[in-house]
């Protein structure tokens, strides 16, 4: 068996004996492990072969070393204990009932149980100071419920992952864990002390998986997310390697632990997780026949890329196939842009184009003329139309360049995430520094109104010292806009991300203060500092919007068009209008198959007429993009400011009050955390927390 020790998932001796795992923890493993091992049925044998690779990763990570060398911190361990208590709590209380509807009636519950031992430890280490707040655990613990919730055959993989390996690799990392304990005059955990042999306990652990009657497709599911199990202790072994001294209520990085926690990006609300079936073609055909004489903006969704980089989240499909996917694909869209345009009593006019993606300039420069020229077949445009497009500088040409400003196009925007070769590798994109230099000296020739460049901060092998050269670059290059977003680790959601290694992150210490250099380093050069993430030159439109008030914000982030309707167009595109979101299919397969029946390809979505839902609509949005909120009633939002008060006596708002009107201004230490503020007026985010951490 395996060692993912829970509380480690760490060195083990048990998944040594494996055959697929090497011999490098098989001196931890016995001769009675040997024997044991011989006997595994399929499923636990077919178990073992899929999480070697991980569980080699997590033996080698700084922490699993330091405490098999005896040498961890005791805070580190009660970080440990007290990040894993509430995901042993949940498994305990909710696996029992789901492994008897599989079939897996004779999973020893009672022998495995850690909630009292985890109690009397909890207890135990209750001398020790406090420690921050484990993201790891949280984002293990949401992960675990939504299993609970929808997939209860892969919830059963991490009861393998965890009680397996505190059966086996734990049992060792245990014994180191107490000594350690000793050696400061602490007293032993319970939490590896089990009420039975061992053996005994592994053995009816192996029966009751192999009971578990699963599909093929289940089996192939419970695989899969025991690499996620481990994925998951991996990111919560790179956080104890940063535990050490205790913060104090007044260190910033404690104060950002402690409020980060999953939060939407908040481009809509109600946020897309939130759309439902209820919304089809027929809601979107209603609201395009509404007659309007405003401009709009339209959205082009261009879903393929050339190959994937490993930390994205975006709808895409990877192709070689160029012109053979794009002529099908732009085919479907001109169906697609004759179906809108009828449905609409009159011809309208574009205030606002954008092409997304995906990768725009994955078209050709015939077929870029031809998209184009589609748009302008069924749009006016206005004479300030404000055209951008986002591209990936790996593949842009000079002529591209040119080509796309002479079109119209007056914005562009290319990732950069960071110059780093070695950092590049790691996520799959590799952009030569040289490239990207080239680039700008393009995009500057062709004069676009505006370029902004995107950065990633929080990519593996990224560090402070490596980060500090990417942003010496972008002073050299100098774009109008930039953002830097933090890279949210999803692997469990986002299978790409599982060749990401955790151990290869930077800690949240590096995280932070990579974060804060680009802040000083952009600021004292003349950038100004947009919400949570975003930079641009004084004298841009967004850096005016954002002095003046102006600033929105839709699916593709802060924008100075918000009055207007946004129609989208492509496979997952997004519609927003005042009381309707439609977002259509994500699949390209299904957007094509709809537009080839003749009907609008919508997916789902959202109608929003309750005026309570549209009042918390623009309280988040005044949060978001003015940074400051006036209430009229306190009266209607005691919850809310109570909740602030909270924030603020961290120093991340600061309230004020005259009889029921309340005010509320985002300091600078709260600026990082704007979504978490902007949460408050979430009801279903305080009621069940969704989105991504900061960190
Ligand atoms: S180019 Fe963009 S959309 Fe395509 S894989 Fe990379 S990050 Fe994702």
């Amino acid at each position: 068996m395996h060692s993912a020790s829970p509380v480690a998932g760490a060195a083990g001796a048990d998944a040594a004996a494996d055959d697929s795992l090497g011999s490098s923890i098989s001196d931890h493993a016995g001769a009675a492990e040997a024997r044991l091992r011989k006997g595994f049925g399929p499923r636990v044998r077919r178990l073992h072969a899929r999480i070697g690779k991980a569980h080699h990763q997590a033996e080698g990570m700084g922490f699993s070393r330091a405490l098999l060398a005896g040498q961890a911190d005791p805070l580190q361990l009660a970080a440990l204990v007290r990040a894993v208590a509430p995901a042993y709590a949940l498994l305990e209380q909710e696996a029992p009932a789901l492994a008897m509807a599989l079939g897996g009636a004779a999973i020893p519950w009672p022998l495995l149980a850690r909630g009292a031992a985890l109690q009397h430890d909890l207890a135990v280490l209750d001398r020790l100071p406090v420690t921050p707040p484990s993201p790891a655990a949280a984002a293990w613990l949401e992960h675990l419920r939504q299993l609970c919730r929808e997939a209860p055959h892969r919830l059963m993989a991490h009861v393998y992952v965890r009680y397996g390996g505190d059966l086996s690799g734990g049992q060792q990392l245990g014994r180191q864990a107490n000594a350690i304990l000793a050696a400061h005059g602490l007293p032993a955990l319970n939490f590896w002390t089990f009420a039975a042999p061992i053996e005994e306990i592994k053995c009816s652990l192996h029966a009751g998986f192999e009971a578990m009657a699963l599909s093929p497709q289940q089996e192939a599911d419970l695989l899969d997310e025991a690499e996620a199990a481990f994925l998951l202790t991996q990111r919560l072994l790179a956080e104890l390697e940063t535990i050490s001294a205790p913060a104090g209520p007044s260190d910033p990085i404690a104060l950002l632990l402690k409020h980060d926690r999953p939060v939407p990006r908040y481009t809509s609300y109600p946020t897309a997780a939130a759309f439902s079936d209820a919304v089809g073609a027929d809601q979107l055909r209603t609201q395009l026949a509404q007659p309007s004489t405003a401009p709009l903006s339209l959205y082009v969704h261009v879903p393929f890329c050339r190959h994937a980089c490993w930390y994205c989240g975006c709808h895409r499909v990877t192709t070689q196939l160029g012109s053979t996917v794009v002529a099908p694909y732009l085919a479907s869209l001109a169906r697609e842009l004759d179906l809108v345009s009828a449905a609409m009593p009159q011809r309208r006019r574009l205030a606002q184009l954008h092409w997304g993606g995906g990768t725009p300039n994955y078209l050709n420069l015939q077929e870029t003329a031809q998209l184009w020229a589609l748009i302008r077949q069924h749009f006016d445009l206005e004479p300030d139309l404000e055209a951008s497009i986002e591209v990936n500088p790996e593949f842009l040409s000079r002529d591209a360049v040119l080509q796309l400003r002479q079109l119209g196009f007056t914005r562009i925007s290319f990732g950069i995430q960071d110059a780093d070769p070695d950092v590049q590798q790691a996520v799959n994109r590799v952009v030569p520094v040289p490239q990207l230099r080239r680039v700008m000296g393009w995009l500057r020739e062709a004069a676009f109104s505006s370029v902004n460049v995107d950065l990633i901060c929080g990519l593996p092998r990224q560090s402070p010292e490596r980060f500090r050269r990417t942003l010496e670059l972008v002073q050299e290059l100098r774009p109008d806009r930039i953002a830097l977003f933090s890279f949210a680790y999803l692997p469990e959601q986002l299978p790409l991300q599982r060749r990401i290694a955790a151990a290869e992150l930077p800690s949240q210490r590096d995280r932070i203060r990579m974060l804060e250099q680009a802040q000083q380093r952009l600021c004292a050069n003349g950038y100004e500092a947009i919400g949570m993430d975003h930079y641009a030159l004084a004298d841009d439109s967004l850096a005016e919007a954002a002095r003046q008030g102006r600033l929105h914000r839709n699916f593709q982030g802060y924008t100075t068009g918000g009055e207007l309707d946004l129609l989208g167009i492509g496979p997952t595109a997004i519609s927003q209008f005042p009381h309707l979101f439609s977002q259509n299919q994500r699949e390209l397969k299904a957007w094509s198959a709809a537009l080839a029946r003749g009907e609008l390809p919508v997916e789902r979505g959202l109608e929003v007429h309750d005026p309570e839902v549209l009042e918390r609509r623009e309280l988040i949005r005044q949060v978001m993009c003015r940074f400051a909120l006036e209430l009229d009633d306190l009266g209607r939002f005691e919850l809310e400011w109570q909740t602030l008060q909270g924030l603020a006596a961290d120093g991340l708002v600061e309230l004020s009050r005259q009889g029921q009107r309340g005010a509320l201004q985002v300091t600078s230490s709260g600026r990082w955390l704007i979504r978490t503020i902007a949460a408050v007026f979430d009801p279903q985010q305080q009621r069940c927390a969704s989105g991504s951490r900061l960190l």
